[in-house]
């Protein structure tokens, strides 16, 4: 059996202790410092199809803040006597980016577009929204009151949400290939054209429900065939669910269900707008169901997905193994029978019964193909 979730301290952070200001610190120069970077090598560290639509003079005042913000919260930390070294680490990160040219830099000399790049524009700004949005509904709404903002496995987490961030060239580029590659022959003009001229937010509605539909059989087939189980493991391995859970999927798990899921979209033809609009969706929607808040609602959550019904997915009970496939819509599950969500009841526990997948980011790559080889 897993061990049972670890107690919930209420201990984690106390105002005045100066944990708080040295933990604040380090998060805000690391971003500070991070957003300088993308301002002097915008070919090599930020997403050409992101970077063309950023607000600029928004940006550069939020990493000015930042900036500040890592250095003030490192010296209140260092007057508060906690957290020195974490602390001194936050302010010297804002003071090399200002050094670097602060919120003001400019590239070195113009350049064209690199061939690959990192997205770490898209990794940071993903990280503020969702230490900006999703950690105080979890401090205000949580489930589990006092679970830890840093609790057990959250550095290896960081580490599966820092690649497919950053990675999001090659991630973009694999998903959309085999769908060319392998499926251009089917595709109608004739259909595509029907489906692209049809409104857009009618589009946006199919292309959630046929993604959902397609997302279910993949992960089904997941939990079915051994060899895609032990890859699937990684993101069942999460003995607490919360907002950064959600990241723990091995690369070739979101490359294989990104890949699928775009298959139909891309032989019927739905326009970008509608495409990029369940992209957003589903970044939110996958977070919030791994999300440690009791957000719940009883007609709502029969339609969709809420972090109970996910939650159950990831129970280690028995009676809930290979249940709520879907990620948006429950009815999904109802209708293939495979729906477990009694009413108002959570999972006891999480993870995969004896913990076979290890900790760490580059043991959890490693772990299904050592598995096989044993
Ligand atoms: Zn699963
Ligand atoms: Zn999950």
């Amino acid at each position: 059996m897993p061990d049972e979730p670890p107690m919930p301290s209420a201990r984690e952070f106390r105002f005045g202790e100066g944990r708080i200001s040295a933990v604040l610190g380090l998060f805000l120069g690391s971003l500070g410092f991070g957003g300088v970077l993308c301002l002097l090598f915008p070919s090599l560290l930020s997403t050409p199809d992101m970077r063309v639509h950023y607000p600029m003079g928004l940006l550069r005042g939020l990493i000015l803040a930042t900036l500040a913000g890592g250095f003030g919260f490192g010296v209140l930390s260092l007057l508060l006597r906690r957290g020195p070294t974490v602390g001194l680490a936050g302010m010297a990160l804002s003071i090399a980016g200002t050094l670097l040219g602060g919120a003001g830099a400019r590239p070195a000399a113009p350049s064209g577009e690199a061939p690959v790049y990192l997205g770490l524009d898209w990794f940071l700004l993903s990280l503020f929204l969702l230490a900006l949005v999703f950690v105080p509904l979890e401090r205000i709404f949580g489930r589990l009151r006092d679970q830890r903002i840093f609790r057990e496995g959250w550095t290896t987490d960081l580490a599966h949400f820092a690649a497919s961030h950053l990675l999001v060239q090659v991630s973009v580029l694999l998903t959309m290939l085999p769908a060319a590659v392998f499926f251009g022959w089917i595709v109608l003009p004739g259909v595509q054209a029907a489906v692209s001229s049809q409104p857009v937010a009618l589009q946006f509605v199919e292309v959630v429900v046929l993604a959902d539909l397609t997302g279910y059989l993949v992960h089904r087939l997941f939990h079915a065939v051994p060899f895609l189980w032990r890859i699937h493991q990684v993101h069942h391995s999460s003995r607490v669910l919360d907002r950064l859970a959600a990241s723990r999927l091995h690369l070739f798990d979101i490359l294989v269900m990104r890949a699928a899921v775009f298959v139909p979209l891309y032989v019927l033809g739905f326009s970008s707008g509608a495409i990029y609009g369940y992209l957003v969706l589903v970044s939110f929607h996958a977070i919030l169901i791994h999300a440690n808040l009791r957000f719940d609602s009883g007609w709502l959550s029969r339609l969709v997905a809420t972090p109970r019904f996910h939650h159950w997915h990831h129970s280690s009970q028995r009676v809930a193994w290979d249940k709520n496939f879907a990620i948006h819509f429950p009815w999904i599950d109802r209708l293939f029978g495979t729906l477990h969500l009694p009413p108002g009841e959570w999972p006891s526990a999480y993870g995969i019964q004896g913990d076979p997948v290890p900790e760490g980011y580059g043991p959890q790559l490693g772990y299904p193909f050592r598995s096989v080889a044993r």
